[in-house]
């Protein structure tokens, strides 16, 4: 992960999450868990026996994390998530 890696990152995320997501993401969520560390581990993530994570909270989870990574800036989870940038 970069430098992107700050709260001050994340308040711009949040702020930012109201906007629509990128068309040139593509593929899914393969339940890493690494968006939800960001910066720090979130104590509603938890982890299924072969280690996939999940989020207790789905059906509640704010936007931000609903639609991340949102657009290419933000992506700073490159290494093991399932979405691209076109
Ligand atoms: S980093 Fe990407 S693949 Fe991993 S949990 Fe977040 S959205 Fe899913």
């Amino acid at each position: 992960m970069t430098n992107r890696n700050t709260w001050l990152a994340k308040v711009r995320r949040t702020f930012t999450s109201v906007l629509p997501v990128s068309k040139k993401r593509m593929g899914k969520c393969a339940d890493c868990g690494a968006c939800c560390k960001l910066p720090n581990e979130c104590p509603f993530l938890k982890y299924k026996e072969d280690w996939k994570s999940y989020c207790s909270i789905h059906g509640l989870r704010p936007l931000n994390c609903r639609k991340y990574p949102r657009v290419k800036w933000e992506h700073v989870t490159e290494d093991t998530c399932g979405y691209k940038f076109k």
